[in-house]
């Protein structure tokens, strides 16, 4: 589960790492008052009004921008706010923008420039161990740091019986050339946001920026915090930060029903059972010269009711022209599973598109028959690739 900036550096502080100080605005007014506090609680004068979306990259997006005044405070904000945001992360259609955070400007000049670091912590799963991502290369895009000059990221991996060792966090210290009061700063601020990170059951905590100001304090400027979904039943607090805005409606719509629903931008819905089968029928769509619409595994007990279920999502979506069923009959039996798509057909009335069932296992044949009597525009097959066949030619029928 993402969750928004403001909210990761809530979490953050608890665990006592240093952030750039910030409050949320959902108006413009909102955000004047916010600005005003901040410059009360920390003597700043100018503000970052910065988008919180679920996505990255919201800086070159126009999603970020500083406000010298009060007066920009507020036209910045009533811009953002409301405004289709669209970066590298969130796809062509962007992701609308329901609340900013008012945060201090933390570049203000001094001495010395400020200096941009990136820190991230995740699980490396091939070597069963979480690792620390680390590069003077900040404020970038990591990918395209990865991509040029990967000599640049320090990777260090953290042995689980003893965690996060001092001289780790000092090699790293070592690495970013920090010195003095700044060095401690820093081992300090890794320190703790590793414990936050194994404190919370995260599966990603992303820090880009991490600040060296002037007057050598180390801050989180950004954070992206992705928290595992397996362990939120431990923590109940941090469920309660879900923000079903960000999500796409279908997708919250699908786990309500137990669903595992993923959109996607072609024209042919698909419904399956098993995730790997259902990947395995995306790739048949696509040679068949269509585009899958979505994602859907309906789990191991295909009835009626799931059915029905996936039935009305795929067909919510306006771009589905076809749909393809591909149902492996193990546990479940492909007859019932065949009356299920007929019932379920008849109970939602209107589909106007039409549906290829693929049943193989258990009774295939049997479904199959059932198909064919039921006097419904719904096609059956066998084989895999008859089906894809199916679709190849409802598809030319249609175009
Ligand atoms: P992202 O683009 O979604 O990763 O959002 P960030 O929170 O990382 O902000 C994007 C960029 O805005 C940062 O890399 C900084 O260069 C800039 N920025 C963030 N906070 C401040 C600030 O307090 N003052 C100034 N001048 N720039 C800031
Ligand atoms: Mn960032």
């Amino acid at each position: 589960m993402n969750i928004h900036e403001y909210q990761a550096k809530d979490i953050l502080k608890r665990y006592g790492v240093r952030v750039q100080e910030g409050i949320v605005a959902e108006t413009p007014e909102e955000a004047v008052a916010a600005a005003k506090r901040l410059t009360e609680e920390t003597g700043t004068g100018w503000h970052v009004i910065k988008a919180q979306i679920h996505a990255g990259g919201r800086g070159k997006g126009g999603g970020v921008k500083l406000a010298k005044n009060l007066e920009q405070v507020k036209d910045i904000a009533s811009q953002i706010i409301g405004m289709q945001l669209v970066t590298h992360q969130t796809g062509p259609e962007g992701k609308k923008v329901n609340k900013v955070l008012v945060a201090q400007d933390v570049y203000y000049p001094g001495d010395s420039e400020p200096k941009e670091y990136y820190v991230s912590i995740l699980l490396d799963r091939a070597k069963g161990q979480n690792v620390i991502m680390a590069s003077t290369e900040g404020g970038m895009d990591i990918e395209e740091v990865a991509e040029h000059t990967p000599e640049k990221i320090f990777k260090e991996w953290i042995d689980p019986a003893v965690g996060l060792r001092p001289f780790q966090a000092n090699k790293i210290a070592f690495a970013f050339g920090l010195q003095g009061e700044a060095f401690k700063e820093f081992t300090k601020f890794l320190t703790s946001l590793y414990n936050a990170y194994l404190d919370t059951d995260a599966s990603m905590f992303e820090i880009n920026p991490v600040l060296k100001t002037s007057d050598n304090k180390i801050l989180a400027v950004d954070g992206k915090v992705d928290l595992d979904d397996n362990a939120l039943f431990r923590h109940k607090d941090l469920a309660d930060l879900r923000d079903l805005a960000e999500e796409d409606p279908l997708e919250v719509e699908a786990s309500k029903s137990n669903l595992n629903y993923v959109k996607l931008d072609g024209n042919v819905g698909c419904m399956v059972n098993g995730a790997g089968l259902a990947m395995a029928t995306m790739d048949i769509i696509k040679l068949s010269g269509g585009e899958p619409a979505n994602f859907l595994d309906v789990g191991g007990g295909a009835n009626a009711q799931t059915v029905e279920a996936g039935f009305r999502l795929i067909l919510q979506d306006p771009n589905v022209k076809a749909i393809l069923i591909n149902i492996f009959g193990g546990i479940v039996r492909c007859d019932r599973v065949a009356n299920g798509v007929v019932e379920a057909y008849k109970n939602i009335g209107t589909i106007n598109v039409p549906i290829i069932v693929r049943l193989q296992g258990t009774n295939a044949e049997e479904g199959a028959r059932i198909i064919d009597e039921s006097g419904l525009k719904v096609y059956s097959a066998v084989a895999l690739k008859e089906a894809a066949q199916k679709v190849k030619d409802v598809l030319a029928e249609l175009a």
